[in-house]
């Protein structure tokens, strides 16, 4: 059987893409791509040409299926998304498990991730995180799952997009409170690349006073909740223990 090649791709640089994304992408005998359009421009950089083939959210769970038959067949592939890691907020996750599933071998050409480029430079707490992907549009579900991460002590990790971020930081103001040391990482490796720290508060100023820190593609990174939280989950744990002891 072939190989199915998990291939992360520039999430604006083109430099970025390894040698061994290039090798990899040259050798297979297809390439799964998100947007088909975009992935060609890609590869016409690099002076690559490979038939593509289209896998997004609406056919992934249909076209899987062939592609695993491809692959037992002897076919290596390769699966890219628009930009960065295949599967982290994007497709991929349906084939990689049927390929799994089908004993096929699947391995990883590591690069780019806008989460962890994010993390590289916040500052903030890294040891431990929690990706969140990206939060509800609508605003309702969207301050319900903020509210639920409140006490959350890991670094909270968002992404964002252009027209909700405004919107975003305001609810988190609510929910977290404007003291939260947070970080909004936009345009990441691209030429308006720009990292804003501060309390969510005054990155909230920042990007209501000017346009153009809302323009573009973010990470946003919260800090988890602070000491407070952390002595309250501790003596929870303390009187749990002294509980469990009194009563065995
Ligand atoms: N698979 C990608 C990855 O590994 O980062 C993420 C794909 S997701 C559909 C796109 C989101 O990633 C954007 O809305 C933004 O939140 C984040 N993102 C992608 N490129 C970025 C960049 N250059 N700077 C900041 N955020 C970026």
């Amino acid at each position: 059987a072939g190989t199915l090649h998990v291939v992360a791709t520039p999430i604006g640089n083109l430099a970025d893409l390894s040698p061994r994304a290039l090798e990899t992408l040259r050798s297979v005998d297809a390439v799964c791509a998100e947007d088909t359009r975009h992935t060609r421009h890609l590869l016409a950089h690099f002076g690559i040409e490979r038939p593509l083939q289209a896998l997004h959210e609406h056919n992934e769970a249909e076209v899987a299926e062939r592609l695993v038959a491809r692959l037992a067949a002897g076919e290596s592939l390769a699966l890219v998304s628009d930009a960065g890691t295949p599967l982290v907020s994007d497709p991929g996750f349906r084939l990689v498990r049927a390929a799994r599933e089908a004993g096929i071998r699947v391995s990883p050409v590591p690069g780019p991730s806008a989460i962890i480029a994010a993390l590289s430079v916040a500052g903030l707490p890294s040891d431990r995180f929690a990706f969140e992907g990206f939060l509800p549009a609508k605003a309702g579900a969207r301050r319900e799952r903020l509210a639920a991460l409140a006490g959350e002590v890991r670094t909270l990790v968002f992404y964002e997009s252009s027209h909700r971020i405004a919107d975003t930081l305001a609810d988190c103001v609510a929910a977290f409170g404007g003291e939260r040391p947070a970080v909004l990482a936009r345009e990441l490796t691209k030429l308006f690349e720009t990292v804003l720290d501060g309390p969510l508060s005054g990155l909230q100023a920042r990007v209501d006073a000017d346009p153009d820190q809302r323009r573009g593609e973010f990470v946003l990174l919260v800090q988890g909740a602070g000491d407070d939280a952390d002595a309250k989950i501790a003596e929870g744990r303390r009187i749990y223990a002294l509980l469990a002891t009194e009563l065995k």
